[in-house]
């Protein structure tokens, strides 16, 4: 069966591109979340097709089927989870990807694939302000996962390796081993732990400074000590800089140099938050992270691009090699064997993989760092504003310090029984508009309410239309 034609592919292109364009045109006029009953949109799935059917057909079949059953992550008024900023631009580079078509598992595989990828990590560190001992020049290195969670769990193996001595890859894991966390460290981590098989047995649960959401580096200090003094092994410290629930900030100038005192591998998972370092301002949440033996922040998340493309660099360029590199005779590769290439296969759990970079090269062309400094710098505007008038707000409160562009809130109706009732209520009112999603979570027990800003569409007035939901 042929391919389309190229003239073919050149029409239908355009009737695809369109069919987006008009998207995310209509979004505003589309609810946030639709009401869909579990099980009807595969009920109205139809037959697969014997024959090839137009284009056409099936973006009708996304307006009667897709569209009045997706949440619209895009919409202006999404203030749930975290962003998921899919900037067009992200797509043109997401189909320049794909229309390339290659697999960039060796250097030799792709050339281009590999290398894009690691000027771009170091272009990327460097305007972060990353310690340069973590670029592909430095000694270390950057590499595109899918996500933080993969990111998350290559590192664990990495450590495991480390820290067994180089006898994990062989022997596997031994029931002494241990990772430290908080309780509002990424449920990530509790699953790298699981996956690799360590048991939930392995995971420490740090205290956090009592009166805030952050890691008490007294309490790991303990931890740890206490941890090896009975022969257990220090394995990995993850520290967050911006956690899910409400952007709390783990004092990673403070943990570092406990990990290191028991050799333990630290990685600071700064998945939402890091990007934010592109601005100066915003700099300083990433001190420590100099000490760090890996660093983790999503594009995919709050830096204009689409699904998937998760930023993570470590110190050491053997390090994941070391731990994950498998070679069968049909692998091998003499530019693999010459030592002067990288090999992206060896840092990552799939074998293939994508050109990622190309995505996101598309988003810092289109949009330059000054531009993505504006998109971030403008939401976290928006956010403290927001803030300021929840704090002012009769019957409202913040539940933790804004961070970012992330505020958290609570009613506060004098009845501290009644409070949680009434923030379920208020949650309920704000998605049953349909003009606006957010999400919750609990802070010291008690429900909560987040705001996070950062929609590739939202501007000023969506957040006044959030505020008037929220009767502020
Ligand atoms: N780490 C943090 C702090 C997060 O907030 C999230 C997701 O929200 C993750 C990790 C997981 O991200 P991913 O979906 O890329 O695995």
């Amino acid at each position: 069966m042929p391919d389309l034609t190229p003239d073919e592919f050149r029409r239908q292109g355009g009737a695809v591109l369109d069919w987006v364009a008009r998207y995310r045109e209509r979004l505003p006029a589309l609810p946030v979340r639709p009401e869909v009953e579990p099980g009807s949109v595969r009920a109205g799935f139809g037959p697969l097709p014997e024959q090839p059917r137009p284009v056409e057909e099936l973006l009708a079949e996304l307006d009667r089927l897709v569209v009045p059953a997706g949440t619209n992550w895009q919409h202006p008024g999404f203030f749930g989870y975290f962003p998921a900023n899919a900037s067009l631009p992200s797509l043109l580079g997401d189909l320049l990807c794909g229309g390339l078509g290659a697999q960039g598992m060796l250097w030799s595989t792709s050339p281009a694939c590999t290398e894009i990828e690691q000027a771009l990590t170091d272009r990327l560190a460097a305007a972060l302000g990353l310690d340069p001992g973590l670029t592909h020049g430095g000694g270390g290195g950057g590499v595109l996962q899918d996500t933080a969670s993969s990111a998350a769990l290559v590192v664990l193996l990495a450590a495991l390796h480390r820290t067994s001595g180089g006898a994990w890859r062989e022997d596997g894991v031994d029931g002494t081993e241990r990772v430290y966390v908080t309780a509002e460290t990424h449920s990530s981590l509790a699953k790298a732990v699981r996956v690799a098989g360590l048991g939930g047995r392995a995971l420490r649960t740090v205290d956090t400074v009592p009166g805030t959401l952050a890691m008490s580096p007294s309490a790991l200090a303990a931890a740890l000590d206490a941890d090896a003094a009975v022969g257990l092994r220090p394995v990995l410290v993850c520290a967050t800089v911006g956690t899910t629930g409400t952007g709390a900030v783990d004092p990673v100038p403070e943990i570092a140099p406990l990990a290191a005192a028991h050799g333990a591998w630290l990685h600071v998972d700064a998945a939402w938050a890091g990007v934010a370092a592109l601005c100066p301002e915003h700099r300083h949440l990433l001190d420590g992270v100099e000490r760090a033996d890996s660093f983790c922040t999503n594009a995919h998340k709050w830096l204009l691009t689409a699904f998937d493309a998760s930023l993570l660099w470590v110190r050491d360029a053997v390090a994941l090699p070391a731990a994950l590199s498998i070679t069968p005779e049909y692998l091998r590769d003499p530019a693999s064997e010459s030592g002067r290439v990288v090999d992206y296969r060896d840092w990552q759990v799939p074998l293939g993989r994508r050109f990622r970079a190309l995505k996101l090269w598309a988003v810092l062309h289109a949009f330059g760092l000054e531009g993505l400094r504006s998109h971030i710098r403008d939401h976290v505007a928006l956010a403290a504003e927001l803030a300021a008038r929840i704090e002012a707000a009769p019957g409202l409160a913040l539940a933790a310090p804004p961070s970012l562009a992330l505020v958290c809130l609570r009613a506060d109706t004098g009845d501290p029984d009644a409070d949680d009732e009434a923030t379920r209520g208020l949650v309920d009112r704000v998605n049953s508009s349909g003009a606006a999603l957010v999400t919750h979570t609990t802070v010291g027990g008690r429900h909560v309410l987040r705001v996070a800003i950062g929609s590739v569409a939202t501007t000023r007035a969506d957040v006044e239309a959030l505020a008037a939901l929220l009767g502020v």
